[in-house]
């Protein structure tokens, strides 16, 4: 399929104010040059949406279900080009992005499946005066802002509940990874969206052109993933004209593991936790806090796994670990480093930026103390720092010691320990003895600063639907 480039606006693609370009970061070339909104295509994208909001949310659950159970079809049959357009411009690995693709498209399964099951209830008020109905309907306009390390996933994991709720949508996706939504959008356009039901735009000037719209009544919701950072300003701009909000943010994942742990079976876990999609993953494990009795076992491990890993650009045979988005990220994530290690960190394997083009940096594996000032950072690299600790309620406090709550980890070879630890941990999510447990079919989300509301499983479609009760008289 022809590559897109253009907004998709009211069920045309269109130009807009300028152009972007898109970058291969394992390579630094320039992949597409990408339309951007200026202030007429923000406010034509919003008022497309308005005008096809009733419709699309009078439209049957059946229409809406099959529409997004053809875009399923349509993703999983163009799974591979998409997930060389993902590794392209995001510089993750091939395997990684076929998996993400994967995983992207099973939302538009999982919400077609949703999309004809919202409940509702019918009472009888306690003391007899009147019946109660509960309904839900469409929340009405919403804005989808994504990140660039998901560029696939995020953006149907917000589509595919939206649609099926009934909203109309405006879409803006990551600066470094606009070309995967735009192919996401070209494929809802052709399983049969209406024109205006869904609205791509990439804003010229991305704080002030979003502040506009969130302070334009006709929308009504915006679902954020990102930054923590960039998620409390927009909740802040979301309190003027108190939208519904949900925020997917940063995290600072813990991996525990507890002595009576399987080791091997802790690294290969680890392996996942840490390095699927490069460690640029809100999920990525990003302290390992190990039982000090198996903490050396663990390392050596862990470091021989890591060091065995072939670094290469995403798209090269048997790459294993591809570039950061960009080499501003790859940077971040050396000084994150190097400033870990100054401060007193031992580095076992890799820690060194390579030399050459591309995004890249190594596997790497330190040991740090509690105080060291990398354990309260989301590094979202390559990069393990390990720590250890002697009891279970130290493990704990360790792992908690964070404004982050995203998800936690935890190896343990006894459940009731690993349950106790589980209801301990501050954590939207908790992976017992696996390392990835992403699911559409279940709530995915955080706690503290990692978030609002949840995405996925039977809550998702509920971040775009309100509840409405109706009294009656009887
Ligand atoms: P980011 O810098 O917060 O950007 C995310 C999105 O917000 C991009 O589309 C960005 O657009 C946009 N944005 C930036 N400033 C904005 C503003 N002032 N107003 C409106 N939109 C704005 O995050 P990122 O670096 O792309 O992604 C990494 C972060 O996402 C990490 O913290 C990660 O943990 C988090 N994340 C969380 C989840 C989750 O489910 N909890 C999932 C994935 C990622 P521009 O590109 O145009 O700046």
């Amino acid at each position: 399929m022809e590559l897109k480039t253009d907004l998709f606006i009211n069920g045309a693609w269109v130009k807009g104010d300028g152009l972007l370009p898109v970058y291969n970061p394992s390579t630094g070339e320039v992949i597409a040059q990408i339309s951007t909104a200026g202030d007429a295509e923000c406010a034509a994208a919003v008022t497309a949406a308005h005008n096809a909001q009733a419709s699309w949310a009078k439209t049957a659950p059946r229409v809406r279900s099959e529409i997004l159970r053809k875009a399923f079809e349509l993703m999983t049959a163009e799974a591979d080009q998409i997930a060389r357009l993902v590794s392209m411009e995001n510089g993750k690995v091939l395997a990684d992005a076929k998996a993400e693709v994967t995983y992207a498209a099973e939302f538009f399964r999982w919400f077609a499946e949703e999309a004809v099951r919202t409940p509702g209830d019918f009472r009888h008020a306690p003391n007899g005066d009147k019946r109660i109905l509960v309904t839900h309907q469409p929340i009405g306009v919403s804005l989808l802002i994504t990140p660039w390390n998901f560029p696939a996933a995020m953006a149907t994991r917000k589509l595919g509940p939206a649609l099926a709720a009934g909203c109309t949508v405006i879409m803006k996706a990551a600066s470094e990874t606009p070309l995967t939504a735009i192919w996401i959008v070209d494929i809802l356009q052709r399983a049969g969206v209406p024109a205006g039901v869904v609205n791509f735009i990439m804003p010229s000037k991305t704080g002030a052109m979003i502040s506009k719209i969130l302070h334009d009544d006709r929308v009504r919701n915006i679902s954020f993933t990102g930054s923590t950072e960039v998620g409390r300003g927009l909740i802040r701009e979301s309190a003027d004209l108190v939208l519904r909000t949900s925020m997917e943010l940063g995290g600072n994942a813990p991996f525990v593991v507890f002595d009576d742990a399987d080791i091997d079976e802790a690294v290969k876990g680890a392996m996942i936790a840490k390095m699927r999609n490069g460690g640029a993953a809100c999920t990525a494990a990003n302290r390992f806090i190990v039982a000090a009795f198996v903490a050396d076992e663990f390392t050596t491990k862990l470091s021989a796994a890591m060091s065995a890993l072939k670094m290469a650009d995403g798209l090269a045979d048997g790459a294993q670990l591809g570039a950061s988005v960009s080499v501003k990220e790859r940077n971040k994530i050396a000084e994150l480093v190097d400033a870990s290690v100054a401060a007193g960190a031992k580095v076992h394997v890799g820690g060194v930026l390579p030399e050459g083009a591309g995004a890249f940096y190594p596997a790497t594996v330190i040991s740090v103390k509690k105080d060291n000032p990398i354990l309260s950072q989301e590094v979202f690299g390559p990069v393990a720092p390990v720590v250890t600790f002697t009891t279970d309620d130290e493990a704990i406090a360790l792992a908690n010691d964070t404004e982050y709550g995203l998800i936690s980890y935890v190896y343990s070879g006894d459940l009731k320990r690993a349950i106790r630890a589980a209801e301990a941990l501050e954590a939207g999510m908790v992976a017992i003895n696996r390392g990835v447990i992403s699911d559409p079919a279940a709530p995915f989300g955080g706690v503290k600063q990692s978030g609002l509301g949840r995405e996925g499983g039977f809550a998702g479609i509920h971040e775009f639907l309100e509840t409405k009760y109706i009294g009656v008289e009887i």
